[in-house]
């Protein structure tokens, strides 16, 4: 999103009252009752029912109420979109001897009509999920679109190498696809997830089986039904809704499936990984949670990292697997940067997502908006300040006023655990060598940040921590063309940028005997 609004909007996008009035300016107006065109299961092209008859609500997180029915994908649905799956891949298919080029005017193809259904999709993603609309549309929609167009262009420039081996023969390597690639994507970005998995599959000629979270299956499904649209083949693309120990496990297990790519929890990752390797040791990736840094120190432009800060960690109502959750303060600002964080947190306007005034919509669940009140408490207990917010907002749907707590300490839960909600911690800290040492002292390793106007001081930080990110005086940048992922258990794998189509192919080297005088 930052990049679509440019740099400035680092400091915009946190402040409330110029957010308002610069996002919104050039963005249409929302569909606040969008049509929901598409509930079933996604095989072949065309859509089904469940195999068992079951469906599943999905809700309004601003009321709790039912938006809509979805169809329940189960073992029975899975097997079906696999074996399409399969024949799409098929030697000889119409997909497996397609031009690489034609690979990207379709998905060129794809982000255009997802360009044409900017507002709608937008609209829904909202609905379902409960972001901002503006967020929805200049970030989600809008990178989605990006990142389809960016992995467009890579489809006819995955190359391999000619190779000058030992001995008499010609040696070459080819990037071949992996085959049939299950995706099990989460909740907190159901565009831009289903956007990062589908991108680089298809380019690098995979076929897919993707299951949605069920919490936000509908605007996964008006994407597959512009794959259609865009003239993909039949079984190219299958989009499953349904729930994670079913639909998801019977994908991670399946003995056809070569590769799971899963977005989600570290548990859910380490079942889905035991999953893969116990059936057939599919390939897999996996970018899983975070608790992720945010250091300042003393000679950073405060306002600049107070913003990074705040937007760091407040950003999808902190529903990100690398949210800044750990922000440690160099103790010589600390007193002003805790001050000043607090102002920021009690002028963020939370509400109807559709308002365009509107920074922080609901969270995502009951489950979640009770998960985070419960670590709320824990904080408390265990010693840390409760300096703002820690309660719901109103008594409707599931919002969380955003919430600070300082003096929060290394061992404290709140410091370890990832809370996934808009509950910042603020910590103190005093050289360069304890901050780093801290850093690190986690689990995770997904992102971090840096902010002070020593470049060096930067850098040498930036080497000295293991996470898969580093951002610079700023945070939550994601650029196409930049890979994303973690280090520890935060996953592995990369996705994103050129390192992305890495684990979407094979390595085939072909060895020809190439004897020294024709006979
Ligand atoms: P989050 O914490 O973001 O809700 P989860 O890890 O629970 O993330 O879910 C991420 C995705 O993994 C969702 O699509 C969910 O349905 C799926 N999932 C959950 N449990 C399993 C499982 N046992 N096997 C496969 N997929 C699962």
């Amino acid at each position: 999103m930052l990049r679509l609004l440019g740099r400035q909007a680092l400091v915009r996008a946190a402040a409330p009252a110029q957010n308002a009035c610069y996002a919104t300016a050039a963005i249409p107006q929302p569909v606040v009752k969008p049509d929901i065109q598409h509930t079933g299961i996604f095989i072949n092209n065309e859509w089904h029912k469940s195999a068992s008859g079951r469906t599943f609500p999905t809700f309004d997180p601003r009321t709790g109420e039912v938006t809509c029915e979805v169809q329940e994908g189960d073992k029975a649905d899975v097997e079906k979109a696999v074996a399409a799956a399969n024949e799409a891949f098929r030697l000889g298919s119409p997909w497996r001897t397609m031009d690489a080029s034609e690979r990207g005017r379709l998905l060129y193809r794809l982000a255009d009509l997802m360009e044409r259904d900017q507002t709608y999709l937008a609209s829904l993603e909202t609905l379902d999920n409960g972001k901002p609309y503006y967020m929805s549309y200049l970030g989600d929609t809008a990178l989605s679109i990006k990142h389809y167009r960016y992995y467009a262009g890579w489809a006819d420039k995955i190359v391999g190498e000619t190779i000058p081996a030992d001995g008499n023969s010609f040696c070459y390597t080819r990037h071949e696809p992996v085959g049939v690639c299950a995706q099990i994507i989460p909740w907190n970005f159901p565009l831009l997830m289903q956007a990062w998995k589908l991108g680089p599959a298809l380019a690098a000629g995979n076929t897919v089986v993707m299951k949605l979270a069920e919490e936000t299956p509908l605007t996964g499904l008006h994407v597959a039904d512009l794959f259609r649209e865009a003239g993909f083949p039949p079984g190219v693309v299958n989009i499953v809704p349904g729930y994670g120990p079913t639909a998801g496990a019977a994908l991670a297990s399946h003995l056809n499936v070569d590769k799971v790519a899963f977005t989600g929890s570290t548990e859910v990752g380490q079942v889905v990984s035991e999953l893969a390797a116990k059936s057939n040791l599919k390939r897999v990736t996996m970018e899983l949670g975070g608790k992720s840094p945010n250091i300042v120190f003393k000679d950073a432009d405060l306002e600049q990292a107070v913003e990074g800060g705040h937007f760091g960690l407040f950003f999808n109502m902190g529903q990100c697997c690398c949210a800044g959750s750990r922000i440690f303060v160099q103790e010589d600002i600390y007193d002003e940067y805790v001050e000043r964080s607090i102002e920021k947190a009690r002028q963020r306007t939370v509400g109807d997502p559709f308002d365009l005034s509107t920074l922080q919509g609901p969270q995502i669940s009951e489950a979640q908006m009770n998960k985070i009140m419960g670590l709320v408490e824990t904080g408390k207990k265990e010693g840390a300040h409760l300096a703002h917010g820690g309660g719901r907002h109103g008594d409707k749907g599931y919002f969380v006023q955003p919430t600070v707590f300082t003096d929060v300490k290394d061992d404290m839960t709140i410091a370890k655990e990832e809370i996934f909600g808009p509950v910042q911690q603020i910590m103190k800290f005093s050289t360069v060598e304890e901050v780093i040492e801290r850093a690190n002292n986690s689990i995770y390793g997904l992102a971090a940040g840096v902010f002070t106007r020593d470049l060096n001081l930067a850098n040498r930080t930036a080497q000295g921590l293991r996470s898969g990110t580093v951002w610079i005086n700023m945070y939550n940048d994601f650029p196409s063309q930049a890979p994303f992922g973690g280090y520890k258990m935060s996953g592995h794998g990369r996705e994103k940028g050129s390192y992305g189509l890495q684990n979407y192919t094979e390595v085939k080297v072909v060895v020809t005997a190439m004897p020294q005088k024709n006979s």
